[in-house]
C-alpha cells in the first residue's frame, strides 16, 4: 500500500523545549486524519511541519513515497486551510483563487476550468466578484478551501477551520467538508480541538498531549477502547 503520508520519528524542539516528541504516524492514501487535543498539545507545529513551513529538529517526513523533509511548501503537493482564512483582502475571490496558479504560469483557460469546477462543487460561483470583506465567515472559509481546491493537490491540511464560525455554520460546513472528501477521495490531515468534529469526520483520529500521540485510531476504537485515562476524559466529556 502506498502512504499518504509518513512522519517519522519526528521531534520540533523550540530552543530548549520539545513540542513534538518522536511522532511517527502513517496516513493512507484517502484517509481523512483528525489530529484531537487540547490547546497547546502541538497541532498546528505538527500540520505546519507537514506544509514545510517550519522545519523539523529530528526525523523524516514523506509524502507520496518520497523524502520532502526539507523541500519547500510549494514542492509537497499539500494545501492548507487556517482559522482565520488568510485571503488576500484586496483581490475579490477569482483573484483569490486564481493567485497561485498564475504564479505558476498556468495557462488562462485551464485556470478558468478549473475555477469554475472549484465555484461549482464548492458552491461560490456567484461570489467570484466579490472582494472577502464583502463575504460571510462561512463563505470566507469555502474560498479558502477552494484555493487548495484548484492546486489539485493531493493532501489538504486544515487548522481548526471552523472554529470562527457559529454553531450551525460549524455543523453545514462539517457536512460539506465530508461531502468533498468523499468526492476528492484525497487524503485529508485536520486539526481540532472539538471532540464532535474529530468523532464525525475522521477515519483515525489521533489523541495528543503533550506534543505525543496518545492513540491512533478508529473514532469507534477510540470511544470505546480509549488507551488511557487521558483519552477516556478527553473524547468522553465534550468541552
Ligand atoms: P495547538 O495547535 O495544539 O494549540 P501549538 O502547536 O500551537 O498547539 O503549540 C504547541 C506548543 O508550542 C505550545 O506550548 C506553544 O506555546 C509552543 N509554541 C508554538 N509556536 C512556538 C514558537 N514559535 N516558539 C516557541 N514556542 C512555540
Ligand atoms: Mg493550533
Amino acid at each position: 500500500m502506498t502512504h499518504s503520508i509518513q512522519v517519522k520519528d519526528l521531534t520540533l524542539s523550540f530552543g530548549s523545549v520539545s513540542v513534538l516528541k518522536n511522532m511517527n504516524i502513517d496516513v493512507a492514501e484517502g484517509e481523512f486524519i483528525v489530529l484531537l487535543g487540547p490547546s497547546g498539545c502541538g497541532k498546528s507545529t505538527l500540520l505546519n511541519c507537514l506544509a514545510g513551513l517550519l522545519d523539523i529538529t529530528d526525523g523524516e517526513i514523506w509524502i507520496k513515497g518520497k523524502n520532502v523533509t526539507w523541500a519547500e511548501p510549494s514542492e509537497r503537493g499539500i494545501g492548507m486551510v487556517f482559522q482565520s482564512y488568510a485571503l488576500y483582502p484586496q483581490m475579490t475571490v477569482r483573484g483569490n483563487l486564481s493567485f497561485g496558479l498564475k504564479n505558476a504560469r498556468m495557462p488562462k483557460e485551464e485556470i478558468d476550468k478549473r475555477i469554475a469546477r472549484a465555484a461549482e462543487i464548492l458552491q461560490i460561483g456567484p461570489l467570484l466578484d466579490r472582494k472577502p470583506a464583502a463575504l460571510s465567515g462561512g463563505q470566507r472559509q469555502r474560498v479558502a478551501i477552494g484555493r487548495a481546491l484548484v492546486r489539485d493537490v493531493d493532501v489538504f491540511l486544515f487548522d481548526e477551520p471552523l472554529s470562527n464560525l457559529d454553531a450551525k455554520l460549524r455543523s453545514e460546513l462539517r457536512v460539506e467538508i465530508k461531502r468533498l472528501h468523499s468526492r476528492l477521495n484525497n487524503t485529508m490531515v485536520y486539526v481540532t480541538h472539538d471532540q464532535i468534529e474529530a468523532l464525525t469526520l475522521a477515519d483515525r483520529i489521533a489523541v495528543m498531549r503533550g506534543g505525543i500521540i496518545q492513540q491512533l485510531a478508529a473514532p469507534q476504537e477510540i470511544y470505546n477502547r480509549p488507551s488511557n485515562l487521558f483519552v477516556a476524559g478527553f473524547i468522553g466529556s465534550p468541552s
